[in-house]
């Protein structure tokens, strides 16, 4: 669950800094005499991409504009194609239609991800790039879908929102294909209330983003900011240095919380480990997800709803499965015009289970509870 649970007196001392050390600067850029050389936003860069290992940084104002911004780093024409997966947050689709391009979505395997055998039945001569979506923290199937992408060559963007910190074949998740996104709103393993963050692989796509989030500017050292250089339009996704400033410090939290949520997870599993009435994602080859939930899959739909009806008398909620596919599922958006609404594998499979919200602060009898409800959907 979220960094709000660990959120307090350190990050609101690290905010006052910008008052006492910065003369209350909050803009990323310029004022060099004013701000004594400090800037939070360059810092909470540099650190992100240094912890994740990546080249290149980006820090925005949401996750959903890192995938804007990252979708307007490659480039793109009015209706050239985009496929990401059915089971995302509406958020992955809403970018790629902000960018004046075709939506595509996939079904899921049983990795909770995209299914790359429908990603290959998706790709058309518009197809252009994909985005990947870690849900829940799962990994999806990044070899075979890394291997499409070459062969057809598609730019691949990991919206990593659910995946900070897991991995692939040693790579943090974010960091295996040209893009990652990541987003810090409330409801993410750090959170600065609203904010977000793009590694890119290639100097290219990230100058093109640092300029296009900055209305085109260059920021030409040579220049003064007025009189910046430039060569596109763009727009303004810019992180302000209060944001920063929250981020910086849950970045230095972010080890403890997610060692915190795996050991946790791991106390569910224990616990359940001796019933059959279920199965788990199926975590693709030397990857490991980030534990920020436990998917079971119950088999039935009547019994997801009834193990979430049994948790909500422990006023505990399921965190998206099974309730909440109206924000999740493409296969439920009306109000979203995409091509291919059926997705009879994703709603099998997203009808049939339920994901256990894995909190920091997980009180001691939550794995038991999480067995007596597991028990009882046998009677
Ligand atoms: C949260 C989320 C986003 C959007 O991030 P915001 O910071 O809320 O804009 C994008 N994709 C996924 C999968 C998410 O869960």
């Amino acid at each position: 669950m979220p960094g709000y649970e660990v959120i307090g007196k350190e990050e609101q001392h690290s905010i006052n800094k910008i008052f006492k050390n910065a003369n209350g600067i909050m803009f990323r850029h310029g004022f060099e005499n004013l701000r004594n050389n400090q800037f939070l936003v360059n810092e909470f860069e540099n650190k992100f991409k240094k912890k994740f290992d990546s080249k290149y940084s980006l820090a925005v104002t949401s996750g959903t504009a890192a995938l804007r911004v990252a979708i307007a780093s490659l480039d793109l024409q009015k209706d050239d194609e985009i496929i990401t997966q059915s089971f995302t947050f509406v958020a992955t689709v809403e970018a790629i239609i902000e960018s004046r391009c075709k939506p595509i979505c996939t079904e899921i395997d049983d990795s909770y991800n995209m299914c790359p055998n429908d990603l290959i039945k998706k790709i058309s001569d518009k197809t252009k790039a994909v985005i990947v979506v870690h849900m829940l923290g799962q990994p999806a199937n990044l070899k075979k879908i890394k291997q499409i992408c070459k062969k057809y060559k598609l730019i691949l963007i990991e919206d990593t929102a659910w995946g900070i910190g897991g991995r692939f074949q040693k790579k943090f998740l974010g960091t295996v294909g040209d893009i990652g996104t990541f987003s810090f709103d409330f409801a993410k393993t750090i959170t600065t209330g609203e904010g977000g963050m793009i590694l890119f692989k290639k100097k290219k796509n990230y100058l093109a983003a640092k300029a296009w989030h900055d209305h085109g500017h260059e920021n030409n050292p040579k220049l003064n900011r007025w009189e910046d250089s430039r060569k596109i339009s763009g727009f303004n996704f810019r992180m302000s240095e209060l944001i920063a400033a929250v981020g910086l410090v849950q970045l230095k939290k972010f080890d403890k919380i997610f060692n915190r949520h795996e050991v946790n997870k791991k106390k569910i599993l224990n616990e359940i480990k001796s019933y059959k009435n279920y199965f788990l994602p199926k975590n693709p080859k030397f990857s490991k997800p980030a534990a920020e939930a436990l998917i079971l899959n119950l088999h039935s739909k009547k019994k997801a709803l009834k193990f979430r009806r049994l948790l909500l008398r422990y006023k505990i909620s399921t965190k998206i499965l099974p309730e909440a596919t109206t924000w999740h599922f493409a296969g439920e958006w009306e109000h979203i015009k995409i091509k291919n609404k059926k997705f009879p594998n994703t709603r099998k499979l997203l009808d049939s289970s339920v994901a256990i919200p894995i909190f920091f602060k997980m009180k001691n009898n939550f794995p038991k509870i999480i067995k007596n409800i597991i028990e009882s959907l046998n009677n």
